[in-house]
């Protein structure tokens, strides 16, 4: 049978009709799933913020794994956020909101941002209905409050109620295993303004708000999207080409890909996480580097025998152990919550909680120490707090001093250092959460005293690196001058330590978990 043209034209007419209609209610389901997905989050957020509770940053919140649609809640959590002192004062001032829609406030907040600042609503979902019959009223309450407020435009009543744009620039991080530096610069300055960093050569600085998530140069892990601080850490410890490297604590593994590339990809590096879902984001990072030297070790740090072979020959290691966070305020856009925006600290101290992160740190600092090849040791947070650095590098000085360590300045050009709260707190690296815009801090062990500390001195005990004669005599000196009293100090830590390591362990179907792993895991970098 021929058919007409017509019918045919007709036919194809309605197939596209047909499709547009699916594609549309395709958006309009995953507009509502966003919102719903966004309201979650903003939730979560809210109600930390008023509590003074930290709970997860907006970002760690959006990419766990129970959010499907990333990009439009992030976006919808933040813009809400950004106007929400508008969208409250409308919704009060037109009295639309009975006590069924008062108890799904942040749910009303995102649609009524949707109504009043975002995209043409797309009408599914019985809150979504209940405010669109109510447009009207809502538009002429923000009229009213752009008269109040004595504004032209939204975009002047938005300016009076916003907090200052916090703006940092951003920071990539080329992966001289994959490009060099020149090629990054030339590659990426063809969309953007690029700047070498005058600290960390493999560092490039472009303008704030550069989006880089998608450009090819990430995708294939040409370049890292990492901050300053972050960058400078494996900086600081300086492995060598061909040393056995450990990164203790090293999910999501920025770090641990930094120490490979400045290793040249020669030597080894012993990558340990414990948490088994951020090994898979550790194993992904180290995929994505392109680095065929990462061992990656899912387990405790603590439980690595310093002793074992594998461990033993050790050179350095990095440990930038879970911290609170707090220095990723900006990072967290803590800006947009309410608290900052009445004024209030931007940080929530909850002691309890940063006693038991610096109790971990102190012990895998210690712990860390106690590798017997070990020659540096760099011990890094994104906090803060004097809890979790200074007093942390404090608590192990005896420590350190009895295994030959002394502090050393990584970066002596850098003009912001430790807190003054203990004798040579001065070598110590810290960046400030505002002059920085991330809070980092960076301690740097370096062994002057190369002797054997595997094994610990006894009262009439042979230099135990068995070198030279005069190297044991050298040592035996040092032994009677400083050691015997720092020794019995050892054995007590030692005990103390492990003795507290093995009380503050909870057995959990037959595997042994830290404390550390029931904390929550606030920061990366
Ligand atoms: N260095 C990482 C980077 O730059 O990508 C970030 C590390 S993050 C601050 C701390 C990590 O230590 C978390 O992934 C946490 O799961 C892990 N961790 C905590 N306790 C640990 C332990 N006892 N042994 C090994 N890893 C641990």
């Amino acid at each position: 049978m021929v058919r007409s043209k017509a019918a045919t034209a007709a036919t194809a007419s309605g197939a596209a009709k047909a499709s547009r209609n699916q594609r549309l209610s395709n958006a309009e389901r995953s507009a509502y799933f966003a919102r719903r997905e966004a309201t979650k989050v903003l939730r979560c957020v809210l109600q930390g913020d008023a509590q003074r509770r930290a709970v997860g940053s907006i970002k760690s919140l959006v990419y766990s794994p129970s959010v499907r649609n990333k990009k439009a809640t992030f976006a919808l959590v933040c813009q809400t956020l950004k106007h929400l002192p508008i969208i409250k004062e409308v919704l009060e001032t037109s009295s639309i909101l009975n006590s069924k829609w008062k108890r799904q406030e942040e749910l009303v907040y995102i649609i009524t941002y949707d109504i009043l600042f975002g995209q043409d609503i797309l009408l599914v979902g019985d809150a979504e209905k209940f405010l669109m019959l109510r447009k009207d009223a809502i538009q002429s309450s923000l009229a009213r409050l752009l008269v109040r407020k004595k504004a032209k435009c939204i975009e002047d009543l938005t300016a009076l109620y916003q907090t200052p744009d916090v703006t940092k620039p951003r920071y990539v991080r080329v992966n001289t295993l994959k490009m060099d530096v020149d090629s990054a610069v030339l590659e990426l300055g063809k969309q953007y303004m690029v700047r070498k960093d005058d600290m960390v050569p493999d560092l490039l600085i472009l303008p704030p708000g550069s989006d880089l998530h998608n450009h090819p140069l990430v995708v294939n892990g040409s370049v890292f999207m990492q901050g300053k601080a972050s960058s400078l850490v494996a900086a600081a410890l300086a492995p060598k080409p061909g040393w056995k490297v450990l990164d203790a604590c090293s999910a999501p593994g920025n770090k641990t890909v930094h120490l490979a590339a400045l290793m040249k990809g020669k030597g080894k590096v012993i990558a340990c996480e414990l948490n088994k879902e951020r090994v898979k984001r550790l194993e992904d990072t180290v995929m994505l580097s392109g680095a065929t030297n990462i061992e990656v070790l899912h387990g405790d740090f603590l439980n690595l025998d310093p002793k074992d072979p594998p461990y033993s020959e050790v050179c350095a290691i990095l440990l930038d152990p879970s911290c609170s966070g707090s220095g990723t305020a900006v990072e967290r856009l803590d800006h947009l919550l309410p608290s900052h925006a009445a004024g209030h600290a931007p940080d929530i101290i909850d002691t309890e909680r940063l006693n038991k992160l610096a109790a971990f740190q102190k012990k895998a600092l210690a712990h860390a120490l106690s590798f017997p090849a070990v020659e540096r040791v760099v011990y890094s947070t994104c906090s803060i707090h004097q809890t979790e650095n200074e007093d942390v590098v404090k608590s192990v000085l005896p420590l350190a001093t009895s295994y030959g360590f002394q502090l050393a300045t990584p970066f002596p050009q850098w003009h912001r250092r430790g807190l003054l709260v203990f004798k040579g707190s001065e070598h110590l690296l810290r960046t400030d959460l505002v002059e920085d815009k991330e809070g980092f801090f960076i301690a740097l062990f370096e062994r002057r005293d190369t002797a054997d500390h595997s094994k610990m001195p006894s009262k009439s005990s042979r230099c135990p690196c068995a070198h030279t004669r005069d190297c044991a005599n050298a040592h035996r000196i040092v032994y009677k001058k400083k050691y015997v009293t720092p020794y019995m100090y050892n054995r007590m830590f030692k005990i103390w330590s492990y003795g507290g390591l093995k009380f503050g362990r909870k057995k959990s179907g037959g595997a042994t978990i830290s404390l550390e792993s029931e904390h929550e895991m606030v920061s990366s970098s």
